[in-house]
């Protein structure tokens, strides 16, 4: 399977790189953010919500499992880490075939409810500053969105 890196030299420089992703993104497009925590994973979606027009703070669903936030698209966003030793379907498919973006940190606690065709993206804490993304597509959209998301951001 293909996959794509970039390094991210400050959380400003994240949430730049996802709002510039949110662009790309329609109805019913699922992301999975992986990493330890304090990773990055809501930085990176607060800066998707930024570039989905979401005005509102985004804050750590931590404690909810689900936020639902208004913008360019309606925005889902799911912390599963709670769901630990859980095989519950909390009815996930509503939201990732509904009108707006899932976003779901911790996603391999529910791995048997994602659907096949998604975007993987892994951060690792590299230095105090410093992030590696890993962009890893599912299927055809999100393998040709990747190429050309990498284009726009490094030229190549
Ligand atoms: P997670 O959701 O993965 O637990 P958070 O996004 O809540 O992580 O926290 C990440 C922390 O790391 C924040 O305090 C953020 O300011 C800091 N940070 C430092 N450098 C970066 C970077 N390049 N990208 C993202 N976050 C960073
Ligand atoms: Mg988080």
């Amino acid at each position: 399977m293909k996959q794509y890196q970039m390094i991210l030299n400050s959380p400003e420089e994240t949430m730049d790189t996802a709002a510039r992703l949110a662009d790309y993104l329609k109805p019913g497009d699922v992301i999975t953010l992986e990493g330890d925590l304090g990773a990055g994973k809501t930085t990176f979606t607060k800066g998707l919500a930024k570039g989905l027009q979401i005005n509102r703070v985004v804050k750590s669903p931590t404690f909810t499992i689900i936020r639902e936030y208004q913008g360019r698209l309606p925005l889902y966003h799911m912390d599963v880490y709670r769901l630990e030793d859980s095989d519950e379907d909390l009815g996930f498919d509503e939201y990732f075939e509904g009108e707006g973006v899932t976003v779901v940190e911790w996603a391999h606690l529910i791995e048997e409810f994602l659907p096949e065709e998604r975007l993987a993206i892994t951060i690792r804490r590299q230095g105090d500053d410093v992030r590696e993304l890993t962009l890893e597509p599912s299927g055809e959209r999100f393998n040709r969105l990747c190429e050309e998301f990498m284009y726009e951001s490094t030229g190549n």
